[in-house]
């Protein structure tokens, strides 16, 4: 029957009839709630959607090739999964993920992994009302139309989305190396991330504001300028690891100041890391005037001054702040309200440290508030902007991945074992062995050996021990060791030493390429020994979020009781904090004054955060 031959009110029946039909149809096959569903059930896996399937797939060729691993299988229902059909394939990897066996193993075993939650998806799937909870609970901070397997990459928002997977692979495979992290960055430290980062967007190099910015700095070093944007340039000091944990709290400083921060990398730091910053560079342009300038006032004099004058009127526009704490150094007063206030004054700031001074941002009343709502887990924040900053470039990746995949991935445990010798002039290597031994051994890290005989037990488990030192004869005695005798445990120990550089090498970019891969690989251990002091350590632990057992920090030919300690968090130990009250009164009682201190447990005149209840 036409249309034209209905009776009017027939043909309105049957609009009011058909139309919400055909709304709700449309709706269904629209919203990605219903296409979570859809994409599950039975038989309509291929409807609609195979095209994504396909070429999510495609675009995994190695991940069940080369290691039997699900996650291509897990991606393309993560694909149906909060898609509903549309597009979603660029939100996936598009580079071959690689994932170890270990790792594998973990995932199977570990009900926040992207199988287990999907299969959590299709379960609840069958169960109309927990859909409904699972994609838009409030309680929830993942958002309904975020992939889950975005989350995972991301950190669980830790990091933004949009940037070149390509031009960054870690960024995006690093958490299929590492165990997903009991702590969530909170979600006032994802929004001062995301702000920082626009203000970066817009007054980072490149930009006509930072043009401007700095002209006008430039043209005004010695009397104080109202720029539009306000800079925090970072210089190294001392070896990659304090670089690192420095770099960690300058950042921390610039998202309080609201500062940009830029970064004095020389030669021997290109190609170690990404960009940490969407569209931007964190790289001080080489030919601004402030690359290394020295002729500029001094934190210090600024200090002697404000306290001679009373005056904060003929501020400079450019400051030099030297906050490499030693012993003697007088106060630096850095954690005061007050030197806080003339500092924010200066449009540009230049800073060099070899110092994790997180907890003197603790200490001042007024970023106390922040850096609390930042980091309601005190003992957290370089595990999360250590992961924020530090992603190896896809050289170091691919020299990191390949020697996990190689050696590290199969074991059914993964011990870092790191060897420190800050006077190997003086301390044998004897007396460090047995340092060594005496912590493994007594702490069943690594297990002893059985002298009787040289036949093994029934062999079932495997650990790696990835040794990280200077020098190779750690390594080779170990693997010697382990070679020759069976364990008693009947476990299998098999050693590996990436690198033995010999010494400590200065401005050496190849060197420094070797100390970040040891310090990553340590990073994807399961257990981990550090030597005491040692901020290469400090990195390896925060990023991991390990508790190492601390190796007592030989200096001679010396036996120590007991040869290590486990410490209490994985937080980098500030080795050198303030001293004094802002009043001039020295500071005694610390804990009670700051009760989310401590004095670190390898160094007792440094601080760490603690976790509120310890
Ligand atoms: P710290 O001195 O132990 O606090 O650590 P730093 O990283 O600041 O300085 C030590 C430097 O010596 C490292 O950056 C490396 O250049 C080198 N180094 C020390 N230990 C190792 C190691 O185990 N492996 C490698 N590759 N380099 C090391």
């Amino acid at each position: 029957m036409a249309p034209n031959s209905m009776s009017f009110p027939m043909f309105f029946v049957m609009f009011s009839i058909a139309f919400p039909v055909v709304v709700t149809v449309t709706f269904m096959y629209r919203n990605s709630s219903f296409g979570l569903f859809e994409g599950y059930s039975e038989g309509n896996l291929q409807r609609g959607t195979s095209q994504n399937v396909t070429t999510a797939a495609e675009r995994l060729p190695n991940v069940t090739e080369t290691h039997g691993f699900q996650l291509g299988r897990a991606i393309q229902n993560t694909t149906h999964d909060s898609s509903g059909g549309k597009d979603q394939g660029n939100n996936n990897s598009t580079v071959s993920s690689k994932c170890g066996v270990k790792e594998r193993q973990r995932r199977s075993q570990n009900h926040t992994s992207i199988e287990g939650r999907i299969k959590n998806n299709i379960i609840t799937a069958d169960d109309g009302s927990k859909i409904a909870s699972l994609t838009s609970s409030k309680n929830d901070s993942t958002p309904a139309h975020v992939n889950l397997d975005d989350n995972d990459k991301l950190l669980g928002g830790l990091l933004t989305s949009g940037f070149d997977e390509e031009s960054c692979i870690s960024r995006i495979q690093s958490h299929l190396y590492r165990k997903a992290s009991p702590h969530k960055p909170s979600p006032y430290l994802i929004s001062k991330l995301r702000n920082y980062e626009e203000i970066h967007t817009r007054c980072g190099p490149n930009t006509r504001a930072y043009h401007r910015s700095m002209t006008m700095i430039e043209h005004s070093k010695n009397k104080g300028a109202a720029t539009l944007c306000k800079y925090l340039i970072w210089t190294p000091a001392n070896g990659l690891g304090n670089q690192m944990i420095n770099l960690a709290a300058t950042f921390l400083y610039a998202i309080l100041t609201d500062r940009v921060l830029l970064v004095e990398f020389g030669k021997d730091k290109h190609g170690l890391f990404c960009e940490p910053f969407l569209n931007s560079t964190w790289i001080l342009p080489r030919k601004s005037p402030f690359w290394n300038e020295k002729h500029i006032e001094t934190y210090q004099i600024l200090l002697e001054k404000d306290r001679a004058s009373n005056s904060t009127e003929d501020l400079p526009s450019v400051l030099f702040i030297n906050l490499q704490h030693t012993r003697s150094d007088p106060e630096k007063y850095f954690h005061c309200g007050h030197s806080q206030d003339l500092l924010q004054k200066i449009p540009l700031l230049t800073l060099q440290s070899d110092q994790y001074f997180v907890p003197s941002l603790f200490m001042n009343p007024f970023f106390n508030q922040e850096v609390t709502k930042m980091f309601p887990e005190k003992e957290t924040v370089f595990h999360h902007l250590g992961r924020y900053l530090f992603h190896p470039s896809n050289e170091a990746w691919k020299l990191i991945s390949d020697y996990y995949e190689a050696h590290l991935a199969k074991a059914d445990k993964q011990i870092g074992l790191q060897i420190r010798v800050f006077s190997p002039v003086s301390t044998p290597q004897q007396a460090v062995m047995d340092l060594v031994l005496s912590c493994t051994l007594k702490h069943k890290i690594l297990p002893q050996v059985d002298l009787q005989t040289s036949a093994g037990k029934n062999q079932t488990t495997v650990k790696a021990v990835l040794v990280a030192s200077l020098y190779r004869e750690y390594g080779d005695n170990l693997k010697r060791m382990y070679r020759k005798n069976p364990t008693l445990s009947g476990e299998v120990i098999k050693v590996y030493q990436p690198s033995h550089e010999e010494h400590q090498k200065y401005n050496d970019n190849k060197h420094n390429m070797k100390a970040w891969i040891d310090m990553y690989l340590l990073s994807l251990s399961d257990e981990l020994v550090t030597t005491s002091l040692s901020t290469f350590g400090y990195v390896a632990q925060g990023l991991g979020n390990l508790k190492p057992w601390l190796l007592y920090k030989l200096v001679n030919n010396e036996t120590h009781f007991p040869p290590c300690e486990r410490d209490f968090s994985s937080e980098p130990c500030y080795h050198f904090p303030p001293k004094h009250y802002c009043n001039g009164e020295p500071l005694k009682d610390i804990v009670s004054s700051f009760p989310y201190l401590r004095p670190c447990k390898d160094f007792r005149v440094g601080l760490k955060m603690v976790k509120d209840s310890i």
